[in-house]
């Protein structure tokens, strides 16, 4: 069973997917690549309140703040927080170098599929600010995978942007 958050209390609100679907789709219609930019922006402004949020839903749980708890509980916390927000399950892990990775195979914002050709960035900017406070350091995020790109799940990847800047180089090429 989920866990469920009161929304009121966290100055979160409930919209749809389909809200968050047609937003995609008209600022793509309308605008093309920079929507990406639009989404991005929206979802790293509001993600302050969503990681207070966590934090509050940590502490009535009984749990430490989130910079205190080991990797494996914070995977599990994180993990059940953004389910409990509705946003699906999410995988949290860390590999070689400090890139983090959260990767989900029924992550909202792709909920669309591959109707839109357009990746999560609202999801890349709240990620972007909520690990941000974690790790209390800049952070960059990198979705190499995308349901939305017809792949069969959404991966993210997190780390310091000159660590990720390597990523992208290696993944995509320097130019
Ligand atoms: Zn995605």
């Amino acid at each position: 069973m989920t866990d469920t958050l009161d929304l009121s209390s966290h100055s979160l609100l409930a919209i749809s997917k389909e809200s968050l679907a047609a937003l995609r789709a008209s600022l793509v219609r309308d605008f093309g690549g920079n929507a990406a930019t639009y989404l991005h922006e929206a979802g790293y402004g509001g993600a302050g309140p969503i990681y207070d949020a966590f934090a509050k839903w940590l502490s009535a749980k009984g749990g430490p703040a989130p910079a205190e708890l080991a990797l494996d509980d914070f995977a599990a916390a994180v993990g059940e927080f953004f389910a409990a927000s509705g946003w699906g399950t999410m995988g949290f892990s860390v590999g070689e170098g400090g890139v983090a990775m959260v990767e989900s195979s029924n992550w909202a914002e792709s909920a669309d599929g591959a109707a839109s050709q357009l990746p999560c960035y609202f999801t890349s900017g709240i990620l972007t600010d909520f690990f941000g406070r974690i790790t209390d350091a800049p952070l960059s995020v990198l979705e190499t995978e995308c349901r939305s790109l017809g792949h069969q799940r959404c991966k993210f990847l997190i780390g310091a942007p000159e660590r990720l800047q390597q990523v992208y180089e290696q993944l995509y090429g320097a130019g």
